[in-house]
């Protein structure tokens, strides 16, 4: 029913792979187009009307992100990613660590949310730690508390594995860590789709996520942190409009959220963002969520009825996407007869190569929903991936 909001499905591509980007609504690139051609000028430094305009609009951008997940808008600094929101803040991190200090993280974090923490330590002198996860893919909360101890300073995980497909028990490990002290940076990338976050009750101090996952365009993401945690980190870039005065001999920085954003913003990304935002926004998500796991639980079924698909994890316990393999034959080799069959989807580590290595496994091939996704899509899914294993067999 969704699929008409998106031009691209004019053509008969069978999507499954927007856990690595999703598809854009014809309303964000209307709103992209009608930005450049009507309102577009840099922003927090012109007086003419359009500076005025444009700049109104990234701020409402901000207040629509804000929103979203019931934050602040204070409390938003546009990026240019997920990953470029965790960097900013583990870079923060790796100036303030010290020897004897812990960082801890999910083995099944993506590497954006691992390899940052991994080098702050290694800079810092700090110790990184991982918990492991249940071979049904589930957080092991035992060894999260065996791990965490009065010397985390930063526990560090994602709300929606993007392999596993589990939605993580965040609020509880929330809670664990404030405990002793430590903040979180919880990262939203694959959750944000598909359910509401709020911040508010996920308590979390950071949190990340990125627009081209959300309907939104690509050169954008979000890094939200709670007033208190945003004001403890350390400038990342330096540069225009996030200074207060610079003089010879000292500089001065501008308030949170200007400090983070240093030089020209993403500006018609973030007001493209705020289109995908109110389009999700406006279908809701009761009903994004009854169409996918209607389409996912069809999914998930058909897959279990192939003869020798292994999961990565419980296939019961997942949301909107599964990663698994094919015994006998490499993931590789059944995505090369997919691709031939207008099949898109992911193979490889997915970037969470420590959890393949958990698992046993060098790769998988990864099956992701978005809202446009129908059970039309999951036939021809299904049908190419036999079509596939008939081949090698
Ligand atoms: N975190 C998770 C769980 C992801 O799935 C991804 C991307 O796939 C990222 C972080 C990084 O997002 P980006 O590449 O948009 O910065």
């Amino acid at each position: 029913m969704l699929k008409k909001d998106f031009k691209i499905f004019e053509k008969d591509y069978v999507y499954l792979d927007s856990a690595a980007s999703a598809q854009k609504p014809q309303k964000v690139l209307d709103k992209l187009l009608s930005f450049y051609q009507s309102d577009y000028a840099n922003v927090h430094r012109g007086s003419c009307e359009l500076a005025l305009k444009a700049t109104k609009l990234y701020e409402e951008a901000r207040q629509t992100v804000a929103d979203f997940i019931r934050a602040d808008s204070k409390e938003i600094v546009f990026t240019k990613g997920a990953t470029e929101a965790i960097n900013l803040v583990a870079a923060s991190y790796a100036q303030t660590l010290k020897k004897g200090d812990e960082v801890l993280v999910c083995i099944a974090e993506h590497h954006a949310n691992f390899v940052p923490w991994q080098q702050a330590c290694i800079l810092s002198g700090a110790t990184f730690k991982t918990f492991n996860v249940l071979d049904d893919g589930r957080w092991d909360l035992n060894d999260f508390e065996k791990q965490l101890t009065k010397r985390t300073k930063v526990v560090a995980v994602a709300q929606l594995s993007n392999v596993l497909g589990v939605v993580n028990p965040v609020e509880k490990v929330v809670k664990l860590a404030h405990k002793v002290g430590a903040k979180v940076m919880l990262d939203v990338a694959q959750s944000i789709a598909h359910m509401s976050v709020d911040v508010k009750t996920l308590d979390c101090d950071y949190m990340a996520f990125s627009g081209h996952k959300i309907y939104g365009p690509n050169g954008i993401g979000v890094l939200y942190g709670k007033c208190k945690a945003l004001n403890e980190l350390k400038p990342y870039q330096f540069g225009g409009d996030m200074v207060d005065t610079v003089r010879v001999e000292k500089t001065t920085f501008a308030d949170v959220p200007a400090r983070f954003e240093a030089g020209t913003p993403p500006i018609a990304n973030a007001v493209g963002l705020a289109e995908a935002l109110k389009y999700v926004n406006k279908i809701g998500f009761a009903k994004i969520q009854k169409e996918e796991n209607g389409v996912f639980a069809t999914l998930i079924k058909g897959l279990k009825q192939i003869k020798n698909v292994e999961f990565l994890g419980n296939p019961d316990l997942k949301t909107g996407l599964v990663a698994f393999n094919v015994k006998g034959i490499h993931a590789d080799d059944l995505n090369l007869i997919l691709a031939k069959e207008n099949v898109c989807v992911r193979v490889g580590h997915h970037c969470a190569m420590p959890l393949h290595a958990r698992f046993g496994v060098k790769a998988s091939l990864r099956v992701s929903l978005g809202l446009y996704n129908d059970s039309k899509d999951i036939e021809k899914f299904l049908k190419a991936l036999k079509k596939a294993i008939g081949f090698f067999k």
